[in-house]
């Protein structure tokens, strides 16, 4: 038998709601499931303002839209990242600014913000890894004495805290990602928190190809009209429909998630005493969603080794970021700030482990046992 990284899993009414949504007439955009999945959005994030976008990535370069960023405007990010958290401004003509990140979170280091602050700077972007807040006190303070923007990268975060507040609805904007392998799911899918009023007009605008249309549908013009730049950043509601039963089962999914999560966190102990590996570390601060169980080796080469011992027997791991700052893009469109020695030695050392709705306690246990056998044999 076979253990599988990630799987797609129905809550179980999916099907039956896009069935349902097309007999409320309605399949384009901005309908009824619509906005059902932005009133959730919008209760579990705290935010006064969610819209349903097709993807993070769409959510994430509407952000940059909203800031009207110039030519040669810099955002402070990781590099290790997705693509998409700096690939969204390079569009713009904007520039990422790399540094590092912790050790222990693997979230941007707080501490190297600053000292990465141009006359160009116009936002920073923490990434919040594995659903792991990053220490927001520290990024919203140094944001509110430079005067920048915060966007938050809460992709891997939905349902996840930090001092209480859940992420995405921190910073002036977030993003959340829906895509098939997030928590909670609709194949492809995102969603955009505007939590600073200011963008709240502007931003129905640009997703709706720079119409007045969500205006002129709640009866606030009675124009509809081309008014300002924009894009289609909108799904159909097969997509809304589907992610509507989802969202209806967030607390299972992130309780079974967490069980998991714990299980391996339990039984590595050990591991970790001996040194053979590194556990996940979560702050106090932090109330985390489960999203991601990884471990770190001692170097590229035992991970390897691991990864490949794994396959053998049938059980799925992946690596995962390759350093933004090093990629082809991330050369030419790119600068660091510091050598980013943290991120690079992360993304060698890195495993993450099947983690997904149908693997049970036996196939985690199995998991374990393998990597525990390695352990013992290397
Ligand atoms: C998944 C992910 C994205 C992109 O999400 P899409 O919905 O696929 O566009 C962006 N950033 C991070 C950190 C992610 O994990």
């Amino acid at each position: 038998m076979s253990i599988s990284f990630n799987k797609p899993y129905l809550t179980g009414d999916e099907l039956e709601f896009i069935s349902d949504a097309h007999t409320r007439g309605q399949l384009a955009g901005d309908g009824w499931y619509t906005h059902k999945c932005q009133e959730w959005m919008q209760k579990i994030s705290g935010s006064s303002s969610a819209l349903l976008t097709h993807s993070c990535t769409a959510a994430l370069e509407m952000a940059g839209l909203l800031l009207n960023l110039k030519e040669g405007d810099e955002i402070i990010m990781p590099s290790y990242t997705f693509v998409s958290t700096a690939n969204a401004y390079v569009l713009q003509g904007a520039v990422p600014v790399f540094v590092d990140i912790r050790e222990d979170t693997l979230n941007m280091d707080e501490k190297l913000i600053e000292n990465a602050i141009s006359d160009k700077t116009r936002a920073i972007l923490p990434v919040h890894y594995a659903g792991v807040a990053c220490e927001m006190n520290s990024v919203l303070d140094i944001a509110s004495s430079f005067g920048l923007y915060v966007i938050e990268d809460a992709a891997q975060a939905v349902k996840s805290c930090y001092r209480g507040q859940a992420l995405g609805g921190i910073g002036d904007l977030g993003a959340y990602s829906f895509h098939e392998t997030k928590n909670v799911i609709s194949g492809e899918g995102g969603g955009l928190l505007i939590n600073n009023p200011d963008f709240k007009e502007r931003a129905e605008i640009l997703r709706e190809k720079g119409t007045n249309r969500s205006g002129f549908k709640r009866g606030l013009v009675d124009k509809y009209t081309w008014v300002d730049k924009g894009s289609s950043y909108l799904p159909g509601e097969l997509v809304a429909a589907f992610l509507y039963d989802q969202t209806q089962h967030v607390q299972k999914i992130t309780e079974r998630r967490l069980e998991i999560w714990n299980l391996y966190h339990r039984s590595f102990r050990d591991l970790e005493n001996r040194e053979v590996l590194k556990r996940p570390y979560v702050p106090e601060y932090c109330e985390h969603n489960g999203h991601m169980y990884y471990i770190l080796l001692r170097d590229k080469d035992s991970r390897d080794n691991l990864l490949s011992t794994l396959k053998e027997k049938s059980i799925q791991t992946v690596f995962h970021y390759i350093p933004l700052h090093s990629a082809p893009a991330g050369l030419q469109y790119s600068r660091s700030v510091g050598d980013l020695s943290i991120t690079d030695s992360t993304s060698d050392r890195i495993l993450r482990l099947p983690m997904h709705m149908e693997l049970s306690d036996e196939d985690a246990s199995t998991v374990v046992e393998a990597i525990t056998a390695w352990a013992q044999a290397s």
